[in-house]
């Protein structure tokens, strides 16, 4: 072999992306820099209830990482992540480590992975600090109630995660006037409780 060849190096990106967001993307651009080729897996998670589905997730990947030539996506089911990662011949399965709460659960599943797979290397990159208490779960949050996550997700897939996570406003169960009168029943109890505590 020649002092130049050289073994393409090879990540893996595993997570929900449900939906991505600019959190998942730092990473993902960052092991970008790091190896010869990134495969972002989305993953379907059993214990979460997602709200879009393995290929929407795929989609919405794609849309914001064309800039980088050598990530690809793929999409893991039915399947292990250690066993996936011996097929494709990775190196690594890297991760962003948010706060302290994200250390625990990614230890366990590290050194689970390292046993199944003890030719990978799990590597854990730092979330920047502008990321580290964004999650898709405060995406869906916000965007359910029409709250503005410009600052969460990137512009070319605002609109589409938005219209879908958007909750219907709930139509009032009462009618003007039974609203009406119990307000005034609400005040009158007030006033009531209001004159009797000055009793005392
Ligand atoms: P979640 O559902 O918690 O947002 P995922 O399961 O989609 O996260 O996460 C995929 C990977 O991206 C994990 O390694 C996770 O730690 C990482 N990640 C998620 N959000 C962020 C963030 N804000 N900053 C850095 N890494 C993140």
């Amino acid at each position: 072999m020649s002092e130049t060849a050289h073994k393409r190096r090879i990540a893996v990106c595993p997570g929900s992306f449900d939906p991505v967001t600019y959190g998942h993307l730092d990473i993902i651009s960052r092991a970008a820099k790091i190896f010869d080729k990134v495969i972002v897996l989305v993953s379907a998670n059993l214990e979460k209830r997602p709200a879009f589905t393995l290929t929407e997730r795929l989609l919405l990947i794609e849309q914001v990482t064309q800039q980088y030539e050598n990530v690809v996506i793929d999409i893991l089911e039915e399947e292990l992540l250690a066993d996936y990662v011996r097929r494709v011949g990775a190196d690594a399965i890297v991760k962003g480590l948010r706060a302290v709460s994200d250390f625990e659960y990614e230890f366990q599943m590290a050194l689970g992975n390292k046993k199944l797979c003890p030719e990978a290397e799990t590597m854990f990159l730092t979330a920047a600090a502008d990321n580290m208490y964004l999650s898709s779960s405060i995406v869906k949050q916000i965007a359910a109630l029409g709250g503005d996550i410009s600052s969460f997700v990137p512009p070319e897939i605002q609109p589409v995660i938005a219209t879908r996570l958007r909750r219907p406003p709930v139509p009032s169960a009462l009618d003007p006037d039974t609203k009406k009168r119990l307000m005034q029943q609400v005040q009158q109890f007030a006033r009531t409780i209001g004159k009797e505590g000055s009793q005392e």
